[in-house]
């Protein structure tokens, strides 16, 4: 079940030069995560250059918070698994507590390693009195697993989450991610760069004008740039299999209207 979710540095898909408009994040977590883990030697006396055992991405849908976190192991070298909060969260599987230690503990042992969830508040939202036993159970565990990497200086174990509403996280969560980032809306500039590296290596006509899409698209996340301009290809492609069409129709009665002629010549 966890190996499904476990992917090595080979087979990530996504780096740096995959993601536009963010270079102030991205520049941040090279220092703060990428290189620490790759030159862990030269690091190793200080204890202020550490990389952080927590790291949150927090801001709206569809704005590039999981491929960060993606590129982030691909660059560092590191494994990624990415935590299905939905097996941990079932109250009925019973066995979420050992699930929970067996992700540490096979983390531990693959590292470099980076444990994703995406939504970590739907899993470690402020605890209350309303919580099924299991599941604050469940979140005091987790806690003390994640403060297992802390203890020990030489982990290169890393929690990152996502999340859409950092607002309805446990404040105890919050204090284990030191390393905070916002990653929002993209501005006009950011939703430039987007389009521009979207569109890098389509055929675009000589019209397509990126500074006027970029300020007509305000309020655009990088999903909906992504499928504003594959609604667009799938238009282009649409329009070209339909003139396609035409000249095939128009082929082809022109040949029936060749036949019928040369059957009027042989009846003569
Ligand atoms: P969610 O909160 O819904 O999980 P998210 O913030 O994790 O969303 P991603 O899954 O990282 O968003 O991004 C969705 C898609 O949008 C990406 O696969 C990519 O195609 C595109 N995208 C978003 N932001 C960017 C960006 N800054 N540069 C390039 N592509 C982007």
């Amino acid at each position: 079940m966890i190996a499904s979710h476990l992917v090595v540095p080979a087979d990530i898909k996504v780096q740096w030069s995959d993601i536009a408009g963010l270079d102030l994040v991205i520049q941040e977590l090279r220092e703060s995560v990428v290189l620490p883990v790759q030159h862990k030697d030269l690091f190793k006396s200080s204890k202020l250059w550490q990389a952080p055992k927590g790291v949150l991405l927090h801001g709206p849908p569809g704005c590039g918070k999981t491929l960060i976190a993606k590129a982030t192991a691909k660059e560092a070298g590191m494994r990624f698994i990415n935590l299905d909060v939905a097996i941990l969260t079932d109250k009925w599987y019973g066995e979420s507590q050992k699930l929970a230690s067996a992700v540490f503990s096979l983390a531990a042992k693959i590292q470099p390693c980076i444990i994703f969830i995406d939504e970590i508040d739907s899993f470690l939202r402020a605890r209350n009195s309303t919580d099924h036993e299991a599941t604050a159970m469940m979140k005091t565990q987790f806690m003390m697993l994640w403060d297992g990497l802390s203890t020990d200086s030489k982990s290169s174990v890393i929690v990152m989450g996502a999340t859409n509403r950092p607002q309805d996280l446990d404040k105890a969560i919050v204090r284990r991610m030191p390393a905070q980032f916002h990653i929002g809306l993209p501005t006009e500039l950011q939703r430039k760069e987007i389009l521009k590296l979207i569109l890098e290596s389509e055929e675009i006509s000589e019209d397509v004008d990126l500074n006027r899409l970029a300020k007509l698209t305000n309020g655009y996340s990088g999903s909906d740039l992504r499928e504003m301009c594959r609604n667009a290809s799938v238009h282009r492609m649409r329009q070209f299999m339909r003139v396609n069409d035409n000249i095939l129709q128009s082929s082809n009665s022109n040949a029936n209207i060749n036949k019928k002629e040369i059957s009027m010549t042989m009846d003569d």
